[in-house]
């Protein structure tokens, strides 16, 4: 059969075959519900793959449009009564594309340079303290302030909006390489991925996560011999890079045994759970990437497990909402885990957020190379958010925070975001809640 796939992994005739058509999924996309286009929507990207896989159609730029515009944010897994794996099928889809299609010139550019950063932490080390320095000079209060960022190109524009409210103070902070348990005797041993847009632009959260599992009883190691897990090459069909890091993560992370490796960014920790899958045809790292993966948790699953911190915890009263990332929600169904663990903070009443699990276009790389979509549903998140009122706000994943972060400041609404672990964090270190928002809104107002 003539196909526009070539042989290696296409998107699998039997994982498009169960896909019954019956559209459950399709009120649950974000794409679909932003333009109501069947070929925007999982069941109608899914057929596309199904007529390319028949060599029907090309992968032309209307077909990979489709696919491109898609989230990967798995709200159609959570959807469809069939167990459709929609999130296995775009991955293999996007590898081909990769491949087998040419993008204009400048997208490709772009692109590259964007890969040419992301995966690096010290590459983005260097932006981000530029970025500290832009801010926590006024410079980037004036530019606003004087009109000259309207001006520029669309696409700096773009990103000069999403970038996130940073101070020098704050980069200084990273976990050390080892934390002991802070009471009685380690109940178990945990190490903890420092990521890397987690490592360049919230160090201080993995700090937070480190001291937060160590009050847990864990004994915590974070090595600095460790790189990018590969998950933003991943979810953009950049395969063999993407494997590439696995590789090399699971030998960094695997060489001390722990019993856990911890994960406080979901996007990472969905991809690191897939590295048995991923790397199952390979002879040599099948066996390590399996073993590797069933011991990958969120953060929030681990202190799921061990029950109440032997550390006493102090009040933080406050009304917070929680934003559940894609990557947690729908991609590792980890939703209850850390709902619970906030409610265990004395004085927070954690606040419903309507859609608090529709996508908030963050999406990996999905708002800088798709921004028009994902700045709509930004502002859809921010205004949901506004609408519950809260005094803060809390979600799983750096995309989310920088994102929503990005939005809420856009909207003018000046709602702190923080990882859950920094409430913990701050819960068990006895710091008022006053101080915590206050210092936190301190950092949001830089930019305005
Ligand atoms: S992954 Fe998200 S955006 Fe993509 S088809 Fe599924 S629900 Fe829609
Ligand atoms: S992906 Fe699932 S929910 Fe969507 S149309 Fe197919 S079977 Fe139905």
């Amino acid at each position: 059969m003539s196909t526009a796939f070539d042989d290696h992994h296409p998107p699998a005739a039997d994982l498009i075959a169960d896909c019954v058509h019956c559209g459950f999924c399709l009120p649950a996309c974000p794409t679909y519900q932003l333009w109501g286009e069947e070929m925007d929507s999982p069941r109608g990207r899914i057929l596309l793959m199904d007529a390319a896989r028949r060599g029907e159609v090309d992968l032309n730029d209307t077909v990979v449009q489709h696919w491109d515009a898609c989230l990967g944010c798995m709200a159609c897994e959570t959807a469809c009564p069939s167990g459709v794996r929609y999130g296995r099928l775009i991955e293999q889809t996007r590898q081909q594309v990769e491949r087998r299609y040419r993008r204009p010139w400048p997208e490709r550019m772009y692109r590259a340079v964007l890969f040419a950063m992301l995966p690096y932490p010290l590459r983005l080390r260097v932006v981000a303290q530029l970025l500290a320095l832009y801010q926590d000079s006024g410079a980037r209060r004036v530019l606003r302030r004087s009109g000259v960022i309207r001006r520029l190109p669309q696409r700096l524009r773009e990103l000069e909006a999403l970038a996130p409210a940073l101070s020098r103070r704050r980069l200084e902070e990273s976990p050390p390489e080892r934390s002991a348990v802070s009471v009685g005797r380690a109940r178990l041993r945990v190490t903890l991925l420092r990521g890397c847009v987690q490592r360049a632009f919230f160090g201080d959260v993995s700090a937070a996560t480190a001291r937060v599992l160590a009050a847990f009883g864990c004994e915590v190691s974070a090595p600095r011999q460790q790189g990018c897990c590969g998950a933003l090459e991943l979810h953009s069909g950049r395969e063999q890079a993407a494997l590439a890091r696995a590789r090399a993560l699971i030998a960094a992370l695997e060489a001390g045994d722990p019993d856990r490796i911890a994960v406080d960014s979901a996007g990472c920790g969905a991809s690191m759970k897939e590295y048995g899958e991923l790397l199952a045809d390979d002879p040599i790292w099948a066996e390590r990437a399996a073993a590797f993966s069933a011991r990958v948790r969120d953060v929030s699953e681990i202190l799921d497990e061990l029950g109440p911190p032997a550390l006493p915890m102090h009040p933080l009263p406050m009304r917070l909402a929680y934003h559940d990332a894609c990557h947690l929600a729908h991609a590792q169904r980890v939703r209850a885990q850390p709902r619970r663990a906030l409610s265990a903070i004395p004085g927070v009443e954690l606040i419903p957020l309507d859609d608090a699990d529709l996508c908030c276009g963050s999406a990996g790389v999905y708002n800088l190379v798709e921004p028009g979509p994902a700045a709509d549903l930004g502002r859809r998140k921010a205004a949901s958010i506004a609408t519950a009122a809260p005094q803060a706000l809390a979600a799983g994943n750096p995309g989310c925070l920088l994102q929503i972060g990005a939005h809420l400041s856009l909207a003018g609404q000046a709602i702190p975001t923080f990882h859950p672990v920094e409430l913990l964090d701050a819960s068990l270190r006895g710091i008022p809640v006053e101080r915590l928002l206050a210092d936190r809104s301190r950092l949001l107002a830089i930019d305005r």
